[in-house]
């Protein structure tokens, strides 16, 4: 058989092979709500009571809003199939699909000046964090600012028809291990991580680009990971940090995107987000990350498949190679169920979670 059949073989035995989440964690509406869900915190420090709305898109994107201020992690709704991967096959976003599912609360027409989303932080490359960016910065988006990894941006970059330095007022190369002021009461510091791997140790559309670069973006493998990181975003009020928030956009390795400790010790976490996709491929992943991390409340992203699938499914299957028993076991032992609640859920596409702290 040629080798480009068997390639298509594979694609499509493995597109078929995705399941619904395990039985276990359907039933266990505590931590799989499927619906909107409000939990009560201790606050960490401060004064006032602080809530915070965390809307779960797809994948890795959350739109999450904390004393007014809102800030998008980038939702993907292009889904094109599995097939699209194979080498020299191109692969593009499918802007039908982002108007008809991106929620009409988050587009600018539908907020005001102040409400409207002023940044998207991207933690990696991948088409199916960054495909749908470029469409929403144009469209949706115009007064939000990027920030994400220097591939990242000289890929967002291109797909606009500009140069990294025409593109540099709306995008930004954030810096490892630096504080970013994004506004008065938000700051981002970006942590280095890494990508689980795939496959048998290795990553697939691997490898970096710079600002110098040009060449299209047409194949899957276009989509360079480039330097992943997480985020910490420190929402503030008065000088002071009401909220502090983890974000994690793949699962990693035990000892990549920790917070140093000398930032922890300022102020511990109220809330991370954490990736479900590819656990098993990661060292220790999440246990190394919740002893570091040792947050308050948890959600889970980015489980589900993507694969075009549709995302009219209410439960969609679980992301293709992962297994969602064996993190749900390690979630429910390491992050045990306290007097006050659940420590941890994970939400189904299009649910929010509110959390108060107080
Ligand atoms: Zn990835
Ligand atoms: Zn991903």
């Amino acid at each position: 058989m040629k080798p480009i059949f068997t390639l298509l073989g594979l694609a499509s035995l493995l597109a078929s092979c995705t399941q619904p989440l395990h039985p276990e964690l359907l039933s266990d509406h505590r931590h799989v709500p499927q619906q909107d869900v409000t939990v009560e915190i201790e606050k960490a420090v401060g004064a006032e009571g602080v809530t915070a709305s965390i809307h779960f898109l797809t994948v890795g994107g959350f739109a999450i809003e904390v004393n007014g201020e809102r800030i998008l992690t980038p939702p993907f709704y292009s889904n094109p199939p599995l097939l699209r991967n194979l080498p020299f096959v191109s692969i593009h976003d499918n802007p039908d699909e982002v108007d008809k599912y991106f929620p009409n609360e988050l587009k600018d027409r539908n907020a005001t000046l102040d409400r409207r989303i002023k940044a998207i932080f991207v933690g990696h490359a991948h088409y199916d964090h960054l495909m749908d960016v470029p469409y929403l910065l144009e469209e949706y988006l115009k007064d939000a600012t990027l920030f994400g990894s220097e591939t990242a941006i000289s890929i967002v970059s291109r797909k606009l028809g500009m140069s990294c330095s025409e593109f540099q007022s709306r995008g930004k190369i954030v810096e490892a291990n630096t504080w970013h002021t994004v506004s008065d009461t938000l700051k981002a510091y970006a942590i280095p991580s890494s990508h689980a791997p795939h496959i048998a140790g290795h990553v697939f559309q691997g490898g970096t680009y710079d600002c110098s670069d040009t060449g299209r973006i047409r194949t899957a493998a276009d989509w360079r990971k480039g330097q992943p990181y997480a985020y910490l975003f420190d929402f503030q009020a008065g000088g002071e940090t009401v909220f502090r928030l983890y974000y994690q956009d793949t699962a990693n390795d035990e000892d990549m995107g920790l917070i140093p400790k000398d930032i922890l010790a300022d102020r511990a976490v109220d809330v991370a987000i954490i990736v479900m996709a590819g656990s098993s491929n990661a060292k220790r992943h999440p246990a190394a990350l919740i002893e570091n991390v040792d947050a308050s409340f948890y959600l889970v992203g980015h489980w589900e498949d993507f694969f075009g699938r549709s995302k009219d499914a209410r439960f969609p299957n679980v992301s293709l190679g992962t297994d969602d028993l064996e993190f749900y076991h390690l979630l429910t032992k390491k992050l045990p169920d306290t007097q006050g609640g659940p420590r941890w859920v994970l939400p189904m596409p299009g649910d929010s979670v509110t959390v108060i702290a107080q």
